[in-house]
């Protein structure tokens, strides 16, 4: 059997992965088993200089993983160079600040005496890993992983599987040791047989909501931890103070950004009645102006979605919302081939249908207007998701009113929301659980070991 990878721009095949077997399955393993032994046994500050090492060779490989990336999954050249250099950033983060977050740390006991805490690693860790970010969601896993002393097994996303071939050779040009990181060939039937193998200790994955079920479903049925990075359907709030030049313009690189395939990114712009009919104009005008495009040529703003199946997904998610009374603006499916859709606002959208409650995954923000901000607040927390959001305000006591109350993991307020190396990344509700990223990302697969001192 092999994993077939297409161009979405043009629907040409690009390569047949073949599957790794069952006895090609148990070796990795065995590697994997192997090295954690060795590994956990490396001193800190040289699990570091590894994640330098390899940072180095991933930015040798820039471009040729950018390439890739844009074959496989359409975003934009530019864009994917720039989320190439954004792992580089977080090898170089990690490898300096992280030894410091594993340092141990002592505690007076009440019954007079002393403890000590050890950060240890766990062993081999699997992530089952998407297609939108397929470079950094990885990265965003790896870094933490080596420096935590684990080792990691990938299942990356069928439609990058390319990606996943480069990233397990980067990391052994960059001087890893066999089986401190395999990018396993394989389909998703085969995850749940690896969660329950011994061999494998945790499981992490970023995704949709099914597969998170899915996936939560085995770790529990093992008893083994587990982060899900899951779906969401982000609000953008935007209030009479707000900068409306900066609202607009912001709001529209939130919703097209790797054309709309973020998880997140805006997804649903609530607007207060005040300012309601002017950002309309000039958010449905600006998302007009959007270039969708071949994503190799530099003036393109947003390539095609990922894949024929996600612009079909997307279609059926805009026809239903169309019955259920939405107004679309733009979202046109051009007729000359690939997976392209224009950008595209839909209003009018009843708050109690099923679109409303779901995440676009493609190229079209959703607009509602609110009355004042406690139906702002209501508007936003309407959803099953809890990712993250974004309010525009000028006013600091209002913004920091919905930071306190909006019901997500991640608030950014007058700018865009983004993941950063340094900070904690991740979600509630329906959109996972655990953290990646910072100091909680780096202590999520591992031991925190009590010892009480003589
Ligand atoms: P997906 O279909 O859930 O796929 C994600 C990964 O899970 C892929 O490797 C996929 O393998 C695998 N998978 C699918 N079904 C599985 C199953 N039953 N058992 C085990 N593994 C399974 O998601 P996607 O469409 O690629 O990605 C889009 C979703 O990811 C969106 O909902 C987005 O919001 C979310 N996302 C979340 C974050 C975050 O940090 N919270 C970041 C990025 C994306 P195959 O490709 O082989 O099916």
């Amino acid at each position: 059997m092999t994993i077939d990878t297409t161009n979405p721009a043009t629907g040409e095949t690009i390569a047949k992965h073949q599957e790794l077997d069952d006895a090609g399955i148990e070796a990795a393993l065995d590697r994997a088993r192997t090295q954690a032994e060795k590994w956990r046994a490396v001193p800190v500050d040289k699990r570091g200089r590894m994640l330098r090492s390899i940072g180095d060779a991933f930015e040798a490989r820039r471009e040729v993983l950018a390439r890739q990336t844009t074959l496989e999954m359409g975003k934009t050249y530019k864009s994917a160079l720039a989320e190439a250099d954004k792992c580089v950033s977080a090898f170089r983060h990690f490898a300096k600040h992280g030894p410091s977050m594993l340092a141990p740390e002592t505690y007076e006991l009440t019954s007079g005496g002393r403890a000590e805490t050890r950060w240890q690693p766990l062993g081999p860790v699997l992530a089952v890993m998407p297609w939108n970010f397929p470079m950094w969601q990885v990265v965003r896993f790896l870094v933490p992983c080596i420096l935590a002393g684990n080792v990691g097994l990938l299942k990356h996303a069928s439609v990058t599987m390319g990606v996943g071939e480069m990233l397990d050779e980067v990391v052994r040009e960059g001087g890893a040791p066999g089986g401190l990181f395999q990018n396993l060939v394989i389909s998703s039937d085969k995850v749940a047989g690896i969660i329950a193998d011994d061999r494998v200790k945790a499981v992490t994955l970023t995704g949709s909501e099914g597969a998170g079920s899915m996936v939560g479903e085995a770790a529990g049925k093992a008893l083994k931890k587990v982060v899900l990075e899951l779906g969401g359907s982000d609000p953008f709030i935007v209030m009479p103070s707000a900068d409306l030049d900066d609202a607009v313009s912001t709001a529209v690189k939130a919703r097209i950004q790797n054309t709309g395939q973020s998880c997140i990114c805006g997804k649903r712009m609530i607007v207060h009645a005040d300012i309601h009919d002017e950002f309309r104009d000039r958010f449905i005008a600006a998302m007009n102006d959007v270039v969708a495009g071949d994503p190799f040529d530099d003036a393109t703003d947003m390539g095609p979605l990922s894949s024929m199946d996600q612009l079909e997904t997307v279609e059926k998610q805009l026809a239903a919302a169309k019955e259920a009374g939405a107004t679309l603006h733009g979202g046109d499916v051009p007729s000359r081939g690939g997976a392209y859709i224009e950008a595209g606002v839909l209003e009018h959208v009843p708050l109690d249908s099923d679109v409303a409650r779901e995440e676009i995954f493609g190229p079209i923000a959703m607009l509602f207007r609110a009355d004042d901000r406690d139906d702002a607040l209501r508007i936003a927390n309407a959803t099953p998701y809890g990712l993250g959001a974004a309010v525009f305000s000028g006013d600091a006591e209002e913004a920091d009113w919905f930071a306190e109350r909006i019901e997500s993991g991640m608030v950014a307020i007058n700018q865009m929301l983004a993941s950063d190396p340094a900070a904690p990344f991740g979600g509630i509700k329906l959109s996972g659980h655990g953290r990646e990223l910072s100091r909680h990302g780096l202590h999520e697969f591992m031991n925190l070991k009590t010892v009480l001192l003589d």
